[in-house]
């Protein structure tokens, strides 16, 4: 294993198991921001943008506000940092980190907003675990719930783009989860948004695209962002939580494993190829083929009903 950095031969702080490479500190946040601006290039990222950030305090959300913020720091490019608050009340899981996304945002001089599901929907997520928990898993409901209310509030600020902090290995797990969901339309699906749609949903980007977990916790680290204390009290209950175990303990006998993993499904995705679809009867939003109303109205229509129960 090397002992001093690859770049300037310095005492290494930093390993990349993959490439057996070394890094000082300096060399290893330089390494990142080349792989981010390059990422950015890739999605088509120019001048002038106004990128809303999805920030939910978890790790990689700090990671990507602080490596934007450098990166693009020198251009004309508006950062807004948000954060949606589901409402989940279990240890204030959320409210913990709210201080450390305000105070990181302000050291920056980017804009922070807060929004929240009680807000967009009327309840919250733990209302909705609690009413729909047996028929829905809570990673699914937060997902679907949180995916819209981004979107839209990134769409309220006129944003161009909204960059969502998913990792390499964020992005390994879910091309596996396809796969062991059997769902082939999903693993074939392009990333990008139809330009068709653009009425509806803002171009989303992933900086973070090429960054390992292990590259965004050093980095967390050397930035100050404290380990989270706990983890969000749904996690445990989803597929999302074994698949992560699963691969963790791949990659740590055989480095590489979530890099194969997302070019496998990037290879596998159809490009350029008009995807058919229906629109939902009560909100107009694009929804999958043959669906009268999509998922987020069905959850709203189920969280209706149950009221009515009571
Ligand atoms: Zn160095
Ligand atoms: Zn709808």
């Amino acid at each position: 294993m090397q002992t001093t950095c690859d770049v300037c031969g310095k005492p290494a702080v930093y390993f990349d198991n993959r490439s057996g490479k070394g890094y000082c500190a300096l060399h290893f946040r330089q390494m990142l921001e080349k792989k981010v601006r390059k990422e950015l290039r890739k999605q088509g990222l120019s001048q002038n943008e106004r990128i809303v950030m999805g920030i939910s305090g978890g790790k990689d959300s700090l990671v990507m506000m602080d490596l934007l913020w450098r990166v693009e720091a020198p251009y004309h490019v508006e950062l807004i940092a948000l954060t949606v608050d589901e409402g989940i009340e279990n240890g204030q899981y959320r409210g913990r980190r709210m201080d450390l996304i305000k105070r990181m945002a302000q050291e920056r001089g980017i804009k922070h907003e807060v929004q929240s599901f009680r807000d967009k929907y009327g309840f919250t997520l733990d209302e909705a675990v609690q009413f729909l928990g047996g028929k829905e898993e809570p990673c699914t409901l937060c997902g679907v719930l949180r995916r819209r209310a981004l979107n839209d509030y990134a769409k309220g600020l006129k944003a161009t783009r909204l960059a969502i902090a998913h990792n390499l290995d964020d992005e390994a797990e879910t091309v596996l989860m396809n796969v062991i969901r059997g769902d082939a339309k999903g693993l074939m699906r392009s990333e990008n948004y139809a330009e068709d749609l653009y009425d509806y949903y803002v171009p989303r980007i992933k900086p973070m695209r090429t960054i390992t977990e292990r590259e965004s916790a050093f980095y967390a680290y050397l930035i100050g962002v404290p380990p989270e204390e706990e983890e969000c009290p749904y996690a445990r209950l989803s597929l999302r939580d074994g698949v992560r175990s699963f691969l963790e303990d791949l990659e740590e006998k055989h480095p590489g494993t979530a890099d194969s993993m997302v070019k496998f499904g990037e290879n596998i995705k159809v490009k350029g190829k008009r995807v058919d679809r229906s629109f939902c009867s009560l909100c107009g939003y694009p929804t999958s083929k043959g669906r009268d109303i999509c998922r987020v109205c069905e959850i709203k229509g189920m969280m209706r009903e149950a009221e009515e129960r009571i």
